[in-house]
């Protein structure tokens, strides 16, 4: 049956095609697992310690008393802030109002999906292992790439690849193997081999997916990313900044970055000559989808066609929070636009003088509709729904956006902002390597 279909597809790939909605159900830790072939990334290590796993857990337990009175308490307040709405929030509530319809459909669709829901309980079990293979004791042990990269002797900081000749199996013991050594900081780092390698730098083990490179460097160095040539950019973009507002801030869990150093990422200069899929992840501030709108995106020379929604659910499949949360809504907005490049502007008819030519357009400079015609229709609204992984990691969206992508394929893709390495992609961040720590592997 076509059920059958999609779960044997989904326990392959991690994606789940919820047909009578605008919307899919993803594994995460599925698709990373298709940058490997040798390891696999450990789900009890990429699902939150807070997935719920309880045998127990139940409708029962959800709609237990003192829940539900707190719940109709917070909604109480919820009512009252609501009269009192600033026109902000105002225009944040109307966004709210138009997505909830697709959210609460793709929902239901998933909760229709039993057969999924049963697998779903079970994504953060590590198969062939005993249930919490959780190793507390390394936890401490992990590298600081941003405190390390910040050190005077960073210049001089080696990562040390393993390379096993392609086409010999690793266990094959006339494997031939060397070892290849590259400044780990504002350096391009690659692995162009067809299977991942092992690297190891100041007594830790990294896990280097198949075809793929990083580079890790402060804001300062992106520059050296962006290709002499404008043949050689990149295609797909996707970016996931350290917006200064929002939980990341008070949690202290990574720096954050002022707006005005957004504006001056160079994606312009990144872009392909085809142009570029730019896949911008952003919070539910409205002062933030305002600044993005309004100034980023102009900014970049990005025009806004699409938002998807990304909607979190626990691994009994109920969200995470309450829909109409104001200040928690269980889902996060990406922002999907087309770039036209540095040579964008240059193919405005002859003869048109432009009021502001050279390279920086700033603001104001609207993609005309015919240029916008070379590139595929994005429908609006669509849903990905997942358990969200631990340490507020987004989950890997690249697979299901590459139809979009204009111009060539395999696509050439960037991440910026990146906090771990996928194969095809090029990762660049001041910590590129963070969930590449052989502690978050598995071998198969
Ligand atoms: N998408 C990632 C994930 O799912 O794991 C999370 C990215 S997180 C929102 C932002 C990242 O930007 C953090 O790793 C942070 O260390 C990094 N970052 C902050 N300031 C930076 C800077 N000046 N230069 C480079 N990276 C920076």
């Amino acid at each position: 049956s076509s059920s059958d279909d999609q779960l044997s597809s989904f326990l392959k790939l991690g994606i789940y095609q919820l047909y009578n909605a605008n919307a899919v159900f993803i594994d995460p830790v599925r698709i990373l697992n298709r940058s490997y072939t040798n390891f696999r990334v450990s789900p009890s290590k990429y699902y939150s310690r807070s997935f719920s796993t309880s045998p127990n857990f139940s409708i029962e337990s959800h709609n237990s008393a003192s829940k539900s009175s707190k719940k109709r308490k917070r909604r109480q307040k919820e009512k009252k802030k609501y009269i009192a709405l600033n026109s902000r929030e105002q225009i944040a509530d109307q966004r709210h109002q138009e997505v909830r319809l697709p959210l609460l459909k793709a929902h239901e669709e998933l909760l229709g999906a039993s057969e999924l829901l049963e697998i779903l309980r079970n994504l953060r079990r590590n198969d062939g292992e005993e249930f919490d293979g959780e190793s507390i004791s390394k936890e401490s042990e992990e590298l600081d790439f941003v405190e390390l990269g910040s050190v005077w002797q960073a210049p001089l900081y080696e990562i040390v690849l393993k390379v096993v000749e392609d086409g010999e199996a690793v266990k094959d013991a006339g494997a031939k193997s060397y070892y290849q050594r590259f400044p780990v900081f504002d350096n391009l780092v690659e692995n162009e081999g067809s299977n991942e390698r092992e690297a190891e730098l100041l007594d830790h083990e990294y896990i280097l997916p198949k075809n793929s490179c990083f580079y890790m460097s402060d804001l300062k160095q992106i520059h050296n990313l962006t290709p002499a040539e404008s043949d050689c950019g990149f295609n797909f973009i996707a970016i996931d900044p350290p917006w200064e507002n929002g939980s990341a801030h008070q949690k202290h869990k990574y720096q954050t970055l002022p707006n005005r150093y957004l504006l001056s990422l160079p994606i312009k200069q990144l872009t392909h000559t085809v142009g570029a899929l730019v896949a911008l992840w952003v919070t539910n501030r409205e002062k933030l989808r305002n600044f993005v709108e309004n100034e980023l995106f102009p900014k970049w020379g990005v025009k806004h066609v699409a938002t998807f929604y990304w909607l979190k659910v626990k691994a009994d499949g109920s969200l995470i929070s309450e829909l109409d949360l104001f200040h928690h809504r269980p889902y996060e907005c990406l922002l999907l636009g087309y770039s036209l490049g540095k040579s964008g502007p240059q193919t405005h008819q002859p003869g048109l003088t432009h009021p502001n030519p050279g390279p920086d357009l700033g603001p104001g400079l609207e993609m005309n509709p015919e240029e916008l015609l070379r590139f595929k229709h994005i429908p609006d609204n669509q849903v990905f729904i997942s358990v969200p992984g631990d340490y507020s990691r987004k989950p890997p969206i690249g697979e299901l956006l590459l139809d979009y992508v204009p111009g060539f394929k395999p696509a050439r893709c960037i991440e910026l902002f990146s906090r771990e390495m996928i194969a095809g992609w090029t990762s660049w961040g001041n910590e590129p390597l963070r969930f590449q720590d052989l502690k978050y592997f598995l071998r198969s």
